[in-house]
């Protein structure tokens, strides 16, 4: 089975071609027009993927050395999104399956994001079912209970803002560029992640929140700009490392609750910011200190991508799961 997959649905614009479960070709098409905007901009992002996204296919076929009539069938990402830039994923993945007189498949992004283990790739173990999954994104964050392929119940979520934007934001207040997410995972790594105190949200159950933790790092940094006007610049390392670890703690403290509530232990992470390497070595720490067993993604299968459209498409084909050329795009989807 070759799949072409397509995604589309923020401002990267990206195809990939898989092999059955393995990964023939991953290409990403970054939108950098939006960092000088601190943010991304809907209409030029759907703009953008119109002139990237037959590149990036062609690009995607040639690196997996496989024809258009040696495709099977085209996934594409239905939502959620902006529905600028779903629109132009869906209505160029119909006409191509219509074209190649190929099936159709429709892929829910936040799916995507958790089913991106099931690729094939050495030195990575694939989850169990059922299996928790901390999705933690730019616009999700989410605990998961995964129960199969198609089968999954969101336990916990954020009430407010989604952790990636509690990064990029508190980097916006730093004066950092957008999306500041990795840029304050550079400099935490270099800092004292005990050097300033923040309080964490309290939060009833497995639901987050974040907005008031941004809040208070803007107070935060404007009391202490006030006595030194240097501050941010003479303690960057510190601050970053402060801020990360609190978002990461708040992360844990409900992941062990999920934990005590499900008896599941094994945890898999998905979503741009399993990208931290904070993140990523909390994790793996966790499984020698509570007996968990912890997933965590290849890089490139972390951030958006098309690859892990594609994995939930050959599912979806193996179970003939087909949507006909009428089929919509969401912005927003039922999980
Ligand atoms: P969603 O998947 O919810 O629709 P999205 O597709 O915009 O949102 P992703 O591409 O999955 O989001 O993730 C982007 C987010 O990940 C940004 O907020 C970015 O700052 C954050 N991010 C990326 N790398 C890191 C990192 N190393 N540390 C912290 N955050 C990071
Ligand atoms: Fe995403």
């Amino acid at each position: 089975v070759f799949i072409l997959a397509i995604e589309s649905s923020c401002d990267d614009t990206a195809a990939a071609v898989l092999h059955n479960d393995k990964v023939l070709s991953n290409v990403v098409a970054n939108q950098l027009i939006h960092n000088q905007y601190g943010g991304v901009v809907p209409e030029l992002a759907s703009r953008a993927h119109q002139q990237n996204i037959v590149p990036v296919i062609d690009a995607a076929l040639r690196k997996a050395n496989v024809q258009k009539d040696q495709l099977t069938a085209i996934a594409f990402t239905q939502g959620p999104g902006l529905m600028g830039s779903l629109l132009v994923g869906s209505s160029f993945s119909k006409s191509l399956a219509l074209a190649l007189k190929i099936p159709l498949i429709a892929v829910n992004h936040m799916h995507a994001h958790i089913l991106a283990h099931f690729i094939d790739e050495e030195g990575f173990d694939k989850p169990e079912f059922p299996f928790l999954a901390l999705t933690i994104s730019g616009g999700h964050t989410q605990i998961v209970k995964v129960n199969g392929f198609f089968d999954m119940e969101i336990i916990g979520e954020t009430t407010d803002d989604a952790v990636g934007e509690a990064f990029d934001k508190s980097a916006k207040i730093l004066g950092l560029p957008y999306p500041g997410g990795p840029l304050i995972d550079k400099y935490a790594q270099l800092g004292n992640p005990k050097a300033f105190a923040f309080t964490k949200p309290k939060v009833p159950g497995l639901d987050f929140s974040f907005s008031g933790l941004k809040t208070a790092i803007l107070y935060f940094i404007q009391k202490k700009k006030a006595e030194n006007p240097n501050f941010i610049e003479e303690n960057l390392n510190d601050i970053c490392a402060s801020i990360q670890y609190t978002i990461i703690e708040i992360l844990m403290d409900k992941l062990k609750l999920a934990v005590k509530e499900t008896g599941i232990n094994q945890i898999a992470i998905g979503g741009g910011v399993s990208a931290n390497s904070g993140i990523r070595t909390r994790l793996k720490e966790s499984e020698g200190k509570y007996g968990w067993k912890t997933f965590v993604p290849k890089f490139e299968y972390t951030t958006d991508n098309a690859a892990m459209i594609g994995i939930v498409g050959y599912q979806k084909y193996l179970s003939s799961r087909f949507e006909n050329a009428s089929v919509v795009s969401k912005a927003r989807i039922q999980f």
